[in-house]
């Protein structure tokens, strides 16, 4: 199939799925000058993954702030959603998308307009209080002080996402594997699939019999074991395309 072909029959399929979820990854917000992790160009090429893992924060959580700061609030703070965003909250709006499951901390989501999100990695706008528990929003914190404060109790302040050793976030967890069971259409854009347990997000579709599309510049893992239709290219391009058939 070519690409037109393939745009045309994907689709055709989500207009006739009665349940279409959408799993997002880092590469979804890369036009909108948010770089993913992994490969040639992320973000662990120049910094230390170490600073996102819980134990190291704990200890040092001055350390770690130098970076988190500049990772999460100086360089991505004033991105906005792109393309790909705004057709997924499109597509909500006029009944093709009944929810979202995203890897991504970063919001984008929401602030295209999309309701039904599931953030199974947590969010990086608000910062909770590592004693009283209390969230902050992050626009209000300042980040002139590292570590950042609880107002409340002057405790260190960590971002509300999660960090390497810790759990899934419970409730978005349990709807994330409730929607991948009951869609019939699945929609991976942006994710290497390397990062568990959201890969078995995917993966739990397709084993409930979920017709699987991905949009993704190269291949993933999920690509040749579970993917029946690959848009191969960047997530707004082909969303802008996909859009035309859509609508
Ligand atoms: P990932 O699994 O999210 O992979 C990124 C994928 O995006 C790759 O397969 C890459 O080929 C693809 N990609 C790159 N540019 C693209 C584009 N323009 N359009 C579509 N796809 C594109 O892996 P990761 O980057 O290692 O991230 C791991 C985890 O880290 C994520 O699950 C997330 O929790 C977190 N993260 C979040 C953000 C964010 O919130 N925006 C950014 C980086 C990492």
């Amino acid at each position: 199939m070519d690409g037109k072909t393939k745009l045309k029959e994907a689709a055709k399929i989500i207009k006739a799925s009665k349940y279409t979820m959408a799993f997002t990854g880092a590469g979804i917000s890369v036009e909108s000058g948010i770089p993913p992790f992994r490969g040639e160009k992320g973000l662990w090429n120049k910094y230390d993954p170490k600073v996102l893992e819980l134990g190291y924060f704990l200890q040092n959580p001055s350390g770690s702030w130098h970076s988190i700061r500049e990772i999460f609030y100086d360089f991505f703070a004033d991105s906005k959603p792109n393309k790909a965003h705004e057709v997924l909250a499109r597509m909500e709006g006029e009944k093709l998308l009944k929810a979202i499951v995203t890897q991504n901390i970063d919001n984008l989501h929401y602030e295209a307009g999309s309701k039904v999100v599931y953030e199974f990695h947590g969010n990086s706008k608000k910062l909770k209080c590592l004693e009283c528990g209390e969230l902050t929003d992050a626009a209000d914190i300042g980040f002139k002080n590292i570590p950042p404060t609880c107002p409340k109790d002057g405790a260190v302040l960590k971002p509300d996402f999660i960090f390497f050793g810790e759990g899934i976030p419970e409730y978005a967890y349990e709807m994330s594997f409730i929607a991948a069971k009951k869609c019939e259409v699945c929609l991976i854009i942006g994710s290497t699939g390397e990062v568990t347990p959201a890969a078995f997000v995917p993966r739990t579709a397709r084993d409930y019999g979920a017709k699987i599309i991905e949009i993704n510049p190269e291949g993933s893992l999920f690509t040749n074991h579970i993917t029946d239709i690959h848009l191969k290219g960047e997530a707004g391009a082909i969303m802008k395309e996909l859009e035309k058939y859509l609508f």
